[in-house]
């Protein structure tokens, strides 16, 4: 049914072995097995499982890198935005901003329009302007409007993180890399102090086996440190969390995005309308000794984003109650020592040894300058990992189902047998179509992949869309096989993780 192979089925040696199915692990495999390497990618959870599918979603350079001098990365940023608007269009988008301007606010208009300058100059192309608070209004009427002098407009991009993540992984894999959900690297293997290869543990089978590879990349976010085995050299890290919101755009009804400071603490944060609700983040704060793999947002955190939520927006007197759901992540951020975590740098960082490189840090934004240095370090233990200078070349523009499943899915639901695979997944963007095609060919194990991930619904819906569940449960019965007992253990799993990681609940919530 799934393509997912047994870890027998695996050759005995890989050039390179990829340890992190998250952005940066899908986007060195992406590059490496684009240079012609044999690559296999394993990840313990399922793939985009960690960080990289509980970001704020932007393609963006980051304004406020900027502001903090981080102009490598700005421009870096920038310039992968525009690129990836040009080749994966349907899933990376242009996504308008609106930045009002308040009385006595600093930074004022004239430091912001130069920086948004700057900004410009850097993608290549004028698109920002200012607005007068008449036309602020007219675009947001939802606005404060006590002291609205005006505001700046720009434009960066949103996706789909976990998506994107998704779409890389499964084009290496038709590109002939290989590839493993639920797997495990438990044990890093040497010989004559070079890194040799990897013991892995199918967390599903329970199969254990070794495998050889030229090289390892350790590309595991949060979870970088501490691996059985590892050749060390890794810098200290400092998780950071940061905390979101979803509310339906009916309470939250905004038409595009707007970012403002905080009222307490200056920091900026922001909401826009993604995947037909209104998201809202986010916090920044250290996660601590806390497990990076089951973040939750804190009643803190919740109050800190109303506060921020209510100030912006005073008539909509939005209250907890009003959100539909919650997500969390953990930025896996490179420890410089700084009091602030705002201010601590979001470069990415490598550290390598024999037949090793770790690589952390960075944005989703730059997964593929990441992984073309990772490459290019590999490259001098390993010459056949060399990667492309080039990117790859954009395709014409492709729709939002060939952006997000590739051509062949599009064409598969034109002739569907299955006329309801057409129709909408009532509440949501999607088509019952994209959930079979992604039970089917998606290495769908559990029914959090394929609510969580493949597709979003288990965020967009409220009770993370109870009330589908019952196509739900058909799908994955005709794709996967899964009979009666074993859709109660998945919708149980299911329900109980989002009511941990999702669900608004705190005691006294308002
Ligand atoms: C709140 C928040 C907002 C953000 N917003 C943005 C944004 O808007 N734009 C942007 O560009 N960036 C943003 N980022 C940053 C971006 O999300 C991260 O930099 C990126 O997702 C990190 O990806 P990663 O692949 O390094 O880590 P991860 O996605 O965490 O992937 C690492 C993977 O390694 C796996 N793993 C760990 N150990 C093992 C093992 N032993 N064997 C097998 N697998 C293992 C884990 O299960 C995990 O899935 C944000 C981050 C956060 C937290």
């Amino acid at each position: 049914m799934s393509p997912r192979p047994a870890l027998a089925d695996l050759p005995a040696r890989f050039d390179l072995v990829v340890i992190g199915g998250g952005i940066t692990g899908a986007g060195i495999l992406h590059e490496a097995v684009r240079a012609g390497a044999s690559v296999l990618l394993v990840e313990q959870n399922d793939f985009a499982s960690g960080t990289s599918s509980a970001s704020s979603k932007l393609v963006h350079g980051g304004l406020r890198y900027l502001k903090d001098g981080q102009w490598r990365l700005t421009m870096e940023s920038v310039r992968e935005r525009n690129r990836l608007l040009r080749s994966r269009g349907g899933l990376v988008e242009l996504q308008p901003f609106l930045m009002p301007i308040y009385q006595g606010m600093k930074p004022g208009r004239a430091v912001m329009r130069i920086g948004l300058a700057i900004y410009d100059l850097m993608g290549g192309q004028w698109r920002s302007r200012s607005l007068s608070a008449a036309q602020a209004l007219q675009l947001e009427p939802q606005l404060r409007r006590e002291g609205l002098m005006g505001a700046v407009a720009y434009e960066d991009a949103r996706t789909d993180d976990a998506r994107l993540v998704l779409r890389l992984i499964f084009e290496a894999q038709e590109a002939g890399g290989r590839t493993l959900n639920y797997v495990r690297v438990s044990e890093v293997l040497k010989a004559d102090g070079r890194v040799r290869g990897v013991a892995l543990h199918d967390l599903i089978g329970g199969e254990r086996r070794e495998i050889e590879a030229g090289m390892v990349i350790n590309a595991a976010g949060v979870w970088s440190t501490g691996l059985p085995g590892d050749p060390g050299g890794a810098p200290t890290l400092r998780p950071l969390r940061g905390s979101h919101l979803i509310f339906p755009l009916a309470k939250l009804p905004v038409k595009r995005a707007v970012s403002w400071l905080h009222v307490r603490d200056r920091r900026p944060i922001f909401v826009y309308p993604w995947e037909g609700v209104a998201l809202f983040g986010t916090t920044d704060l250290d996660h601590g000794d806390g497990d990076p793999a089951r973040p939750e947002m804190t009643a803190d955190e919740a109050q800190y984003l109303m506060e921020g939520l209510n100030h912006q927006f005073p008539d909509l007197g939005l209250t907890l109650a009003d959100a539909t759901s919650s997500y969390c992540g953990v930025r896996p951020i490179v420890a410089s020592g700084k009091d602030d975590p705002s201010a601590e740098s979001r470069e990415s960082a490598s550290w390598s040894s024999p037949g090793w490189i770790g690589i952390t840090g960075g944005k989703l934004t730059t997964f593929r300058v990441t992984a073309v240095q990772v490459l290019t370090l590999a490259a001098k233990q390993l010459p056949v990992l060399t990667p492309l200078a080039e990117a790859p070349p954009a395709p014409t523009i492709p729709g939002r189902l060939q952006a997000r499943h590739g051509p062949e899915c599009v064409a598969w639901l034109a002739r569907s047998a299955w006329a309801g695979d057409r129709e909408d997944v009532p509440g949501t963007p999607y088509v019952w179509g994209e959930l079979r095609w992604a039970a089917r060919h998606e290495a769908v194990m559990h029914l959090d992949d394929l609510l969580l991930r493949r597709t979003r619904i288990g965020l967009l819906l409220p009770q993370g869309g109870v009330t589908v569940l019952e196509g739900v449960a058909a799908i994955c019965r005709e794709e996967l096989g899964w009979d009666e007992v074993r859709w109660a253990q998945e919708r149980s799993r299911y329900l109980d993780l989002w009511r941990r990681r999702h669900a608004i609940d705190f005691p006294g919530s308002v």
